[in-house]
């Protein structure tokens, strides 16, 4: 018998807004009104902000991957694999399963939820040698490759080779990139007392940005104190400086200098995902042109939300402005586009997002923070119980928030073990292996697929 006779409603993307999307649905939609799909390539929603804490062994890997199966009251359809396509005019949406087949998935309404990647330029070899820090994986490759260079380098007795084992590159002084440098030198730095044979003096951390001051968001005083805070950790910091090459043991800087590493991190920015591009609609930055209600001009079911959609930030007066990628937005955009995908169901009217920022938080690692919430300004321990306080309250579920508060506790109480797993050795470790680049169609491969041809491999 063919059950879908209700209008089916897709969600692509289990991040901060679609989870936060399709849990409202759930709740407010009666179960006769409408299906409901997620297409996700994981089972669990990743709570990005706490990733640097994972890379540095302070959580484990689970404990930040938030299960979407918790509750068996969950009644929205998991599609298992990535959108690599969609047709907002035949409203299919092209699907990669987890075991390799392609689907293409009808709808009547769509929200587009399949948050960035990592932002890359045109450098030679960075898109073979750096690692970014947007999924578990990554994180958990970047905690083993560390560990690992410790391992070698105590090993060696060649010196050229353990100056370069034991520099550090991240690039991108955002507060993803500066709470990463500044957790994994914690690694390092605790770690080395375990090695005898490493002089501490050999480790460098470098954090380099091409713009002018770290976090600028956070305003000068606090920018300059998080800089403070790392020079005295010893992490060099070098400011209007960018990659000019990268190798698989030294990085070139646009200021000359070579530095000798095995360690390329790139957090220098994200761009939405691939997916916006296969819908050739108009796009803001890579994002795509929605209005302040997060619909598709001239496309009444279509939704975007999140890193993924240009979503108008009416708290700044309609100035043009987007909301910034992050999940404070994306949270609250999830809940508002449920609101929005039932109202057009029911023909009511839509409501814009409107949502004033609250502030940003940086845990620098140990007792180092500095935050800004609701405009005031913390520095050190406040400024840490702030910041945790915050990610801790934010998690979804009771399990996820008992987990990390065990696992800070833990890590306060007993320290790190440094254990180097090994689960994802040996295996391609690039930018497009984590992140999936590839994988997407062109917007004519979306709709010969979606018309029967399907005859290109991606
Ligand atoms: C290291 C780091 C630290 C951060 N710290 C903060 C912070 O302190 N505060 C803050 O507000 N923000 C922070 N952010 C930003 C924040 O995490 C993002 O803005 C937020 O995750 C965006 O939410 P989203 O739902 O749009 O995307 P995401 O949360 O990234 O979710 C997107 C989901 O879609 C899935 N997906 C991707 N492609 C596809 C596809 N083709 N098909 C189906 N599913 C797909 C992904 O697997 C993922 O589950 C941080 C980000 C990083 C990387």
């Amino acid at each position: 018998m063919n059950t879908v006779t209700r209008p089916r409603i897709l969600v692509v993307g289990a991040g901060f807004a679609g989870v936060e999307c399709v849990r409202r649905l759930e709740r407010k939609l009666n179960t006769d009104e409408a299906d409901v799909a997620l297409v996700t390539p994981f089972s669990y929603q990743l709570y990005l902000p706490l990733l640097p804490q994972v890379a540095s062994g302070v959580l484990t890997p689970q404990s930040i991957a938030v299960s979407l199966r918790r509750s068996s009251k969950y009644r929205t359809r998991i599609i298992p694999g990535g959108a690599i396509g969609v047709d907002i005019k035949a409203k299919v949406c092209v699907i990669r399963t987890i075991n390799d087949e392609i689907v293409n998935e009808p709808y009547d309404y769509i929200v587009l939820s399949p948050g960035s990647i990592t932002r890359t330029f045109d450098i030679p070899g960075l898109t073979d040698h750096a690692f970014g820090m947007k999924t578990l994986a990554e994180a958990a490759y970047i905690r083993d490759h560390v560990i690992t260079q410790l391992d070698l380098a105590d090993a060696s007795d060649d010196p050229a080779e353990k100056a370069s084992r034991l520099q550090f590159v991240v690039v991108g002084g955002g507060y993803a990139g500066t709470e990463t440098a500044a957790c994994l030198q914690k690694l390092t730095h605790a770690a080395v007392k375990r090695y005898p044979r490493i002089d501490p003096g050999l480790i460098k951390w470098h954090l380099i940005d091409i713009a002018p001051k770290l976090m600028p968001e956070l305003g000068d005083k606090l920018g300059k104190s998080a800089q403070e805070i790392l020079t005295r950790r010893g992490i060099d910091i070098s400011l209007g400086v960018s990659i000019a090459k990268a190798g698989p043991e030294e990085v070139t800087f646009t200021d000359g200098r070579v530095v000798p590493t095995r360690t390329l991190i790139w957090t220098a920015g994200v761009v939405a995902s691939p997916l916006i591009a296969t819908l050739g609609a108009e796009t803001i930055r890579g994002r795509l042109a929605v209005t302040a209600d997060m619909n598709l001009p001239g496309h009444d079911g279509v939704f975007a939300l999140g890193d993924s959609g240009a979503v108008p930030d009416e708290a700044k007066g309609g100035d043009g402005a987007i909301c910034p990628p992050t999940a404070q937005h994306a949270m609250r955009q999830g809940k508002v586009v449920a609101d929005n995908v039932i109202a057009t169901l029911r023909n009511q009217p839509l409501k814009p997002y409107v949502h004033k920022d609250l502030g940003l938080v940086v845990d620098l690692g140990g007792k180092d923070a500095v935050s800004k919430p609701l405009g005031i300004e913390l520095r050190g321990l406040p400024a840490q119980f702030a910041a945790r306080g915050y990610h801790w309250a934010a998690l979804r579920t009771n399990v996820a928030k008992v987990r990390v508060a065990t696992n800070w506790t833990l890590n306060a109480l007993a320290g790190d073990d440094f254990v180097r797993t090994g689960f994802q050795a040996r295996k391609p470790a690039t930018l497009k292996d984590f992140e999936y680049t590839d994988s997407y169609l062109s917007p004519e491969q979306v709709r010969d697929q979606v018309e029967g041809a399907g005859t290109q491999e991606p």
